[in-house]
């Protein structure tokens, strides 16, 4: 079913380091081989073998119209045809900020840049340029891009310093990250009883999508607003994977937090690379041409870019998915929850507007430990059973799960068909990996 995949992964391996150019890819965790793409178009994703799949991965985030929507390649196309790339300002690059502006009464005026990793990098920076302090804040399992102060794990017994979680990233850098559980408010309180006036900033995804989807407790990021305002420490908001996909504008609307920085990315590029980050003007302002905070890019507000983000975000504000994407991911994560219990395999799921995660245990998880206390061997007998039956998910059990406009309810219920049939597989002892 995958031999061209399986022999294009082999030359690709002989030219691209491990074979791809981002290592989830790779489909490693799970044992298989990745595919290889050849086009795809609303809910449907081809691989090269000719094979259709229903995509629940839909480029991890950004395809929320759906791939290769009509409209947006439309317009994209008209640009395209003008030049790639001026490296000087174009009008484009308002419409898209007069956008995001409108969206979000956090945000003044923005800087867009080419990935989520610049964004929250250039966030970062901003707020220790700020605040004239070295210390941030992040949470466990919650993911903000690559950048080396943000590849940071949990430092040993009771230091709540952060270790390198990369080799490559000098210690010195890595200690200046500062880690707490997410959902616990305690000790972030106590972090910064000890610590408070060395931290420049907490940085936190508003519903974590990266380590599967994981939703705030109430009252957490109040709690993380009030600390902040305690300790003149500013909020970061990371809506890279939130932003205009649970509802036009972001997670901070939903739950009713008002950060200082909000980064944006997938959604606002529709497929297109590019990524913000955006604050009242009064922090914006630091950033250099006009203050001394120094931030740059030659591909930054590309125009096709620009043109896509544009398009998607008119068509999200003009047909309004938000409420029917609520409707089909609850209704995946409790007939999926009801079908395993039937089959007594223990899993649990989390839904939130158009993103969703099932988790192979009991309880739904409020942290990345609990995360990590999945059955994995379950997971990638689950994963691989619905990749041979048409289905394409994430090959995490820490990665979220997408849907778009084009998700019709046969999708879902083609779906929840299959995975009666993997789950009955599994409980009757057939492996797949
Ligand atoms: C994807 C993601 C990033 C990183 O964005 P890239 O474009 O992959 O660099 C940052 N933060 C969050 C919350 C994300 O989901």
């Amino acid at each position: 079913m995958f031999e061209k995949s399986k022999e294009f992964f082999s030359q690709a391996k002989l030219y691209i380091a491990g074979g791809v150019n981002s290592p989830v890819r790779a489909f490693k965790s799970v044992g298989l081989n990745p595919l290889f793409i050849k086009k795809a178009k609303g809910s449907k994703i081809y691989d090269e073998d000719g094979n259709e799949f229903i995509d629940y991965v839909n480029s991890w985030g950004p395809a929320v119209v759906g791939h290769a929507n009509d409209l947006v390649v439309k317009k994209t196309e008209a640009v395209l045809k003008n030049g790639f790339s001026f490296g000087a300002p174009t009008v484009l690059e308002t419409e898209l900020a007069k956008r995001i502006v409108e969206a979000f009464d956090s945000i003044d005026v923005v800087r867009f840049v080419s990935s989520g990793t610049e964004a929250a990098m250039s966030a970062i920076r901003l707020a220790r340029g700020v605040t004239r302090r070295d210390n941030i804040l992040k949470f466990s399992g919650c993911y903000h891009g690559h950048s080396d102060g943000l590849l940071v794990g949990a430092g040993s017994g009771a230091s709540t310093f952060g270790i390198p979680s990369s080799y490559g990233v000098p210690v010195d850098f890595a200690k200046h990250t500062l880690l707490a559980e997410y959902n616990n408010l305690d000790e972030v309180e106590d972090i910064f009883k000890k610590h408070g006036d060395t931290i420049a900033c907490i940085i936190v995804e508003p519903v974590a999508g990266n380590m599967g989807v994981v939703t705030p407790k109430i009252g957490f990021l109040e709690g993380l607003r009030n600390i902040c305002d305690e300790y003149g420490a500013l909020l970061i908001i990371d809506e890279v994977m939130t932003g205009f996909r649970l509802t036009y504008g972001g997670a901070q609307h939903i739950y009713g937090v008002t950060p200082d920085i909000t980064i944006l990315g997938k959604v606002i590029g529709g497929g297109m690379p590019t990524a913000c980050f955006g604050a009242k003007e009064d922090i914006m302002n630091q950033l250099s041409p006009e203050g001394g905070v120094y931030q740059a890019g030659t591909l930054s507000g590309n125009p096709i870019a620009m043109a896509a983000g544009i398009t998607t975000l008119d068509i999200l504000k003009s047909k309004k998915p938000y409420d029917e994407f609520k409707k089909n991911t609850a209704k995946i994560v409790s007939r999926a929850v009801g079908l395993a219990q039937k089959y007594s395999i223990p899993l649990s799921g989390e839904s939130v507007g158009s993103m969703f995660s099932l988790f192979f245990r009991e309880n739904k998880p409020k942290n990345y430990a609990e995360v990590s206390q999945c059955d994995l061997r379950l997971f990638s007998n689950y994963f691989a059973g619905m990749l041979e039956r048409g289905i394409y998910l994430p090959p995490s059990q820490f990665e979220a799960n997408f849907i778009t406009m084009h998700h019709t309810l046969s999708d879902v219920e083609n779906t929840l068909v299959v995975l009666e049939e993997v789950l009955e597989d599994i409980a009757a002892g057939k492996l797949y990996v």
